[in-house]
């Protein structure tokens, strides 16, 4: 994945991507074809068939197919609660030849549910591959809704190990944020396979190839990028709209911001903000946050202000650029001020 890869071709997405998912056709078919079994007392494969892709917890998602094989279901701009049962996130899925593979399962098994029953509307190719994007609970709290199909649950070799850690934490905060129904059969699938460095998995015809990223969001991020159609997902290495949340390292976020500017994605798919974007605009207003944030904690280091001033008054040039600024810009000046106290 190199910046001389593929041509980059900026402002191609304006007219092409957002074409209806073909699922709507589909289904519309598969109903029809549903009612007319039972119109004739039928009970052939096509009806166990379809009663096979109705998943009783989760009626299926709205998805935007942005590229050939390529869905994506946009997550609301929320933090978690009962009403959206941890529905935050972007998850996509890619189907190739032979497999499908999903990347992150959303904040809690009811949303892994939903998007499990959404696929099956597309495809009935086997779910091959499970990939998580990183360790936040809003992309990995549906796995469990996909441990049937028994894929590898691929992650960044160090996701394993920061599961573990915040196990306990993660599952007790986010049942109160939920509530016991929305939360109702969540629990973590840890990753059965990690990537070291870089990863090559091949659904046929269709390869998507799965990078282990230095600390930055956080210290467990993987790309995926996939060959056939040039889209990058980029997990939430990218924020748009919502505001980009801190949890690794603030200097390693900007030095790899950097690279990934330089891979000539046809399009990116962030993990908060609409289905798709063009690459590498997308970056900018999220770049300048970081900037902005980082020169500012360090000037205020130089002067000798408190974390507590800091985490007042840095980044609020920013509000009205962002959602959810109110949840997450303290936090963020916060993290930084702590490690950047310390260059
Ligand atoms: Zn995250």
């Amino acid at each position: 994945m190199t910046a001389t890869a593929l041509p980059s071709r900026p402002g191609e997405l304006n007219g092409l991507i957002f074409a209806k998912p073909r699922r709507g056709l589909r289904t519309v078919f598969r109903a029809m074809l549903f009612l007319a079994l039972l119109a004739f007392g039928g009970e052939g494969e096509l009806v166990s068939g379809a009663a096979a892709q109705t998943n009783p917890s989760g009626s299926p998602l709205s998805v935007t197919e942005i590229a050939p094989g390529v869905f994506v279901h946009q997550g609301a701009y929320a933090v978690f609660a009962p009403a959206n049962r941890g529905d935050v996130a972007n998850l996509s899925f890619v189907i190739g030849r032979d497999a499908v593979a999903v990347i992150d399962t959303g904040g809690s098994a009811a949303i892994g549910q939903a998007l499990r029953a959404t696929i099956r509307t597309v495809t009935d190719k086997p779910i091959r591959y499970v990939i998580n994007t990183h360790m936040h609970p809003d992309h990995v709290f549906g796995n469990a809704a996909f441990a049937d199909d028994r894929p590898d649950f691929i992650g960044h070799h160090k996701l394993a190990r920061a599961l573990a850690a915040r196990a306990e934490r993660y599952l007790a905060v986010n049942a109160q944020l939920l509530g016991p129904e929305a939360f109702a059969g969540t629990r973590l699938v840890a990753p059965t396979r990690g990537v070291q460095d870089r990863l090559a998995i091949d659904l046929g015809e269709r390869e998507l190839i799965l990078e282990a990223q230095p600390t930055a969001h956080t210290d467990n991020d993987l790309t995926i990028y996939d060959t056939a159609t040039g889209t990058l997902f980029l997990g939430d290495l990218l924020f748009m709209r919502h505001i980009p949340a801190l949890d690794g390292s603030i200097r390693g976020w900007l030095a790899l911001i950097g690279r990934l500017e330089q891979i000539a994605a046809k399009r990116v798919v962030p993990g908060h903000g609409p289905p798709a974007a063009a690459w590498p605009e997308a970056m900018q207003p999220q770049k300048q946050y970081l900037q902005r944030i980082s020169a500012d904690v360090r000037r205020m280091i130089k002067e000798g202000r408190s974390i507590a001033e800091a985490a007042a008054t840095v980044g609020l040039s920013e509000k009205e650029t962002w959602l959810l600024f109110d949840a997450f810009n303290a936090r963020n000046v916060t993290a930084a001020f702590a490690e950047l106290e310390w260059e």
